[in-house]
This record gives C-alpha cells, structure tokens and sequence, in this order.
C-alpha cells in the first residue's frame, strides 16, 4: 500500500512520531494540513499559540523525474487572515525528501529559539532532533538575517550538511518582530558549503515564518538524508509511464509539453523575455497596479505616460541583464527547464516582490528596487506585504493624513504620478530612502518608537489602520486595498488589478481566484473563480509548482492514477476540501467579510468601468451599496457551489 508519511513532532519535548496514512486518503499536503487543523480544532487557538500547529509537506510525486514537483507546502491558521491559508516554497522537496518522509507536523512550543533537524537513511527516517540555538538569536541574525542564521547552522552541523545535503528552512527577524514572516530556504554551494546570498525561496504569503518561530518557536529547519521515496513505488521514477501519460492524455511528448506549457517563464519568444517580471510589465503594461493601487484613478493617458516610465527604468535594465540572457537563469533548486529564476547582481527577480517594493511603493528605478528586496529577503518577511506597509506609510504621509514623523520619516515622500515620471530618478530615490527606513524599522525593530509602524509590526496593515482610523481625521483606510476576514483578519492582494483577488474566497493572498484582469455578473465571475480555486487546490495538493499548472492540469488525474495507484475523482476531492476549509473559516469567525475601505470598492469600480461594463461602475461610484451588491451576490453563488458539500465537512 503506498502511504504518505508523516512526522509528527512535539518541540516542546523533541518527542515524535512517524505516521503513515493510505494514500487514497491524504492526497497530498494541503489535505494533510485540514486534516490535521480540524483534529487539533485550532479555530479555537490564538495564531501565535503553540496550539496552531504548522504542517509543511512535500508532494506525493516527489522523488519522480516530473518537472515541478518538488515544491514545500505549508499549512497553519495564518496571524493575517486568522483562518487556514496555505503557503508553498519552490524547490525544498529535492533535498527534504531524503528525511525519510513527505511531510512535518510541528506541535508545542521549545522554551527558547530552536532548530529542528530531521535526518533519513535508506530505511526511513532516522533521528529527529530539537536542539537549542544556544545563543542569542538576535546576534546570529546580525546586519545579514536569514542568510547568518543559515550560515550559523551550517557551520554548526558542517559534517551533516557535508554529507546529506540536506535543505535549510529559515525564520528571519520579521518573523519575530511581525506577523508577516516568511520561512525561508536558503540555498549554498554543495561543496564549500557557502551560503549564497541575494537567492532564496520563501513561503511568504499569510505568515508562515512568524508562526514557526513565535507560535513554536522554531527559528530554522534542517532536512534531508538518503531515502529515496522510489525505492518504496518504483513506479515514480518510471520515465516510460511518464512518457506514455503525457503520449495518451495529451497527445504529446512529455518533454514538448512542458516546453510549451512554461514558456513565460523561460523566455517567451513573442514577447522578447522571460519570467514573471520580464513579461509582466510587457504584457500588463498599465494594468500593473502602481501607487498602493491609486494608478486606478488615473485616466489611461496618465497612467501610459507612468508605464513609459516604468518600461524604461525599472523593467530594461532588467531586460539589458537578464531578460535574454539565459546565463542569469537558474531554478528554483530543482532540475527544471523553465529555469524560471532570473538574476540581477545575484538577486533573484520576481514580479510579485519587485512590482511590491517599486512601482507599487512608487519607486521606478530598478536599482532601488533591488536593494530593499534584498533587505525584505534578509529580514524574511512576505515582500508583497511589505510592500503593502510601505506605499501606504507613504502615500499618508505624502497626502498629510499623518505627519512623516509619526513614522520616523524626515520629509515627504513624493506620490505625485506626474512628478513621479518625469522626475524618477529624483522621486525614486527619495520614496526608497523612506522605505528603507520604514522597513528597517518594522523588520528590526517592530516599529518602536514610531507610532504608526509600530501599530503595522503589532497588528498588521488593516488593525493598524483600523486602530488610526479612530484617531485621525481622514480615514486612513481609503489610502489601502484588502481583504477582510471576520472582524480582525485581512489579506493582501497578489498584485493585478482584478475583482477576483478581493472577492469573497475563502483563501486568499493567492491565486485561488480568477485573477485575471476582468469584470464579469457576480454569478458568473464566482463560477469561473471556483473552477480556478479547484485546478489550483489540486496543483497545490500535489506538491508541484504552479508555473507547470499548464500541462499538470491535463495530466493530473492519470498521473495518481497511474503513477501512485489512487483512483479517485481529483476534483470532487478537491471540492469537499475546499468545503473544509470554508467551514474553517467559519468556526474560526474569520469568514470573507465586506469590502472594508474605499478603495478596495473602487479597484473593483475601475476595472469594471476599464473593461466596458459603464453600468456597474457608475451604480458603484454612485452607491457603495452597489459594491456590497456584487460582493454579497458573489459570495451567495460561491457558497451555492460548494454549499451542499459544506454541510457534510
Ligand atoms: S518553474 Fe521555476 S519555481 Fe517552478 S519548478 Fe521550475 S524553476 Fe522551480
């Protein structure tokens, strides 16, 4: 019977356990997390309790030659959203595997900052281990965060690593200063065992990070050794089945298929580039959000002449680098032709961090850009929601809805979209001197001394602006866009400018949506949003990345059929976990809940009014009841698609 196996470790004793269930059963991580999330009934815990267990896991075709399927999913009730979120990292499972298991279920509290070192051999796995930094942490991060802790655990446990090359998972200081701390893996050479800095893979999204190391505190993770999940079903490392898969569902070669499937994120021909950042900016242009989303207001003239911009100091520089030069190319640390990765001065470029912390945080000048980057994948926090923090300190302080000094800035920075483009370089290196600042210290300090960015380190972007709100004259709130949850919980968008990423799902922060930059009827906009939710469960679930989801898609059913022996209908499994976790939602009291700031309302607005649907738009400039409207219609079709399951779970 093949099984999917877990450990299950207690830190706050080092005692564990390795628990094997049918496969058939739990299909994947993202299962094993619901599974295990309503066992331990952490709706009923704090977020950074002990009792909000963490559940990081790999996929079940980890160990095959696919393409994609190595990636790390972590499953916990997020300090965000305060519901369920699910939060994955490229790559881990090439080294993880070897611990003698798919998966990790953390339980309980170490009573000061630990490690937790997990080592295999070819029978399974062979110790699990709790150990004590035994040193201040605060030191050990230094001025270089994640990357000294890393290096510190390195040199710790040079023979292991030496000899098992086993993955390092690490939680920075803005795990321990925010709720927005990532887990990190940190890559290093095989040989010299250095750490490589400026490239790292994080599960970021929802707070990850801050859980391990506050709820349990668990500063870093040590993983791997040499068992080898084929030697248990040789048929994972069957390329002929692979082959005959791709051949029957797809009707093509495997190989050819995923060439096709990934081309944006090696290098797409039409487009001149590659990667998220590469063709973002080409294909989006002035779609992308810029301003903290107040790009929305501006007319389409305004808002090209920005693009203009951008296109010419913020993305060719990129493109002059590594756009076309396949040399700056790497993966995610996994053999992968998509090589998705794509450096700048050893920075790795992605969309997400980079639009976060620059054109969002109105910064347009690369450069700039790359080095607060660097500082948000040092500090190892999420550096979408940085980016968050960042532009809307800004744009309160630029409009004089709070004076600089409340946020330890010494002068205005400068929002003007105008200004901005015709003057980048001068504005650019104003706002990213700001930003610095404000990062600095939130990530370092958690804001003390500076009201307001104490507020976001304590309490995240909508309790800080909640709280403001009740203090200032002008609703600090329309200067921001979230997703609210319950009456504290909230999620910042990924970064387009669409309906389906404030929408009322049930996770968010992610691609579990439709995304695309779209307006539709609510009914209909819920239907299409569901099905994606489906296809992106089960991408997630079976450990693989999503840049593959192309030809996964296709493949996906046959493949656990055929490869791991599991007949079972995927999408309807899907559709009763994703009942599981609206139900989450709702014993955790941190449901979808109504668009809380006015902006949030008007990207939705002017997205509508951008795709030719005038009559929304104007009912919605006109009447925020309108907004609620669609929101409330929205969220009546969804639960009517997975409503009937959601009784059952
Ligand atoms: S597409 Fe990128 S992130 Fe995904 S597996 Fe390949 S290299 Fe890793």
């Amino acid at each position: 019977m093949q099984t999917y196996r877990v450990i299950e470790v207690d830190v706050s004793t080092g005692s564990w356990r390795l628990v094997e269930h049918p496969l058939g059963e739990i299909l994947g991580p993202v299962d094993l997390g619901i599974e295990v999330h309503y066992r331990d009934e952490t709706w009923r815990c704090d977020p950074l309790a002990p009792c909000n267990t963490l559940v990081l896991g790999l996929g079940p075709f980890t160990g095959s030659p696919l393409f994609g399927s190595n990636r790390g999913v972590a499953v916990f009730r997020s300090p965000l959203s305060r519901t369920l979120h699910v939060s994955t990292v490229g790559g881990i499972g090439y080294k993880m595997r070897g611990m003698g298991a798919h998966a990790i279920v953390i339980r309980g509290a170490a009573k000061e900052p630990s490690v937790l070192i997990i080592e295999g051999d070819e029978t399974g796995v062979k110790r699990v281990t709790v150990e004590a930094l035994g040193t201040d942490v605060w030191r050990v991060y230094g001025k270089c965060g994640v990357y000294s802790l890393a290096g510190h655990l390195i040199a710790e446990h040079r023979d292991l690593f030496k000899t098992l090359k086993p993955v390092v998972l690490v939680a920075g200081p803005a795990s321990l200063t925010t709720r927005a701390g990532a887990i990190v893996a940190v890559h290093y050479d095989p040989v010299t065992l250095e750490v490589i800095r400026g490239f790292v893979d994080v599960a970021g999204r929802g707070g990850p990070g801050t859980v391990m190391a506050r709820a349990h505190g668990i500063v870093g993770i040590v993983a791997g050794g040499t068992w080898r999940p084929e030697s248990i079903n040789p048929r994972l490392s069957n390329r002929k089945l692979i082959e005959s898969i791709a051949r029957s569902v797809a009707g093509e070669p495997y190989g050819k298929l995923v060439t096709e499937k990934t081309r944006k994120y090696r290098f797409d021909e039409r487009l001149g580039t590659g990667g998220t950042f590469g063709v973002n900016y080409v294909h989006y242009r002035d779609l992308i959000p810029m301003l903290g989303y107040a790009s929305v207001y501006l007319e389409k003239v305004a808002r090209l002449k920005l693009y203009e911009a951008v296109a010419e100091y913020f993305w060719k520089p990129f493109q002059e680098e590594a756009g076309t030069n396949p040399k700056k190319w790497r993966t995610c640390g996994e053999p992968c032709p998509a090589n998705c990765k794509k450096l700048v001065k050893g920075t790795k470029v992605d969309y997400e961090p980079f639009n976060a912390l620059g054109p969002f945080s109105a910064i347009i000048v690369f450069e700039e850009t790359r080095r607060l980057v660097e500082l948000a994948d040092e500090a190892g926090v999420d550096a979408i929601e940085a980016g968050y923090w960042v532009a809307w300190v800004l744009e309160l302080a630029a409009r004089g809805v709070i004076e600089p000094r409340d946020a330890c800035l010494d002068e205005r920075p400068c929002w003007d979209p105008i200004l901005l483009a015709e003057k980048p370089r001068e504005c650019s290196a104003r706002n990213a001197r700001l930003a610095r600042i404000i990062l600095e210290k939130i990530l370092h300090e958690g804001g003390r001394g500076c009201p307001v960015l104490q507020l976001i380190a304590e309490r995240g972007l909508r309790g800080a602006a909640r709280e403001l709100a009740e203090r200032l004259d002008t609703d600090p709130r329309s200067y921001t866009v979230y997703a609210a949850f319950g009456e504290e919980g909230y999620m910042t968008l990924n970064l387009y400018w669409t309906p389906g990423l404030v929408a009322p799902v049930y996770v968010t922060g992610k691609y579990w949506t439709n995304y695309s930059p779209t307006f539709m009827e609510p009914e209909e906009f819920a239907k299409t949003a569901y099905e994606r939710i489906i296809n992106e469960y089960l991408v997630d679930n079976a450990g693989f990345c999503r840049f593959h989801r192309g030809w996964l898609e296709k493949l996906i059913q046959a493949m656990y059929r055929e490869i791991l022996g599991v007949d079972k209908n995927l999408r309807e499994h899907a559709r009763r976990m994703y009942a599981r976790i609206a139900l989450y939602s709702r014993l955790a009291k941190a449901e979808p809940s109504h668009w809380e700031t006015a902006r949030t309302r008007d990207l939705v607005a002017t997205i509508a009014a951008e795709t030719g649907h005038t009559q929304w738009a104007e009912r919605m400039v006109k009447d925020p009841r309108a907004a609620l409207d669609w929101w409330e219609r929205f969220k009546r079709e969804l639960d009517k698609q997975i409503g009937v399951m959601q009784q059952d779970a």
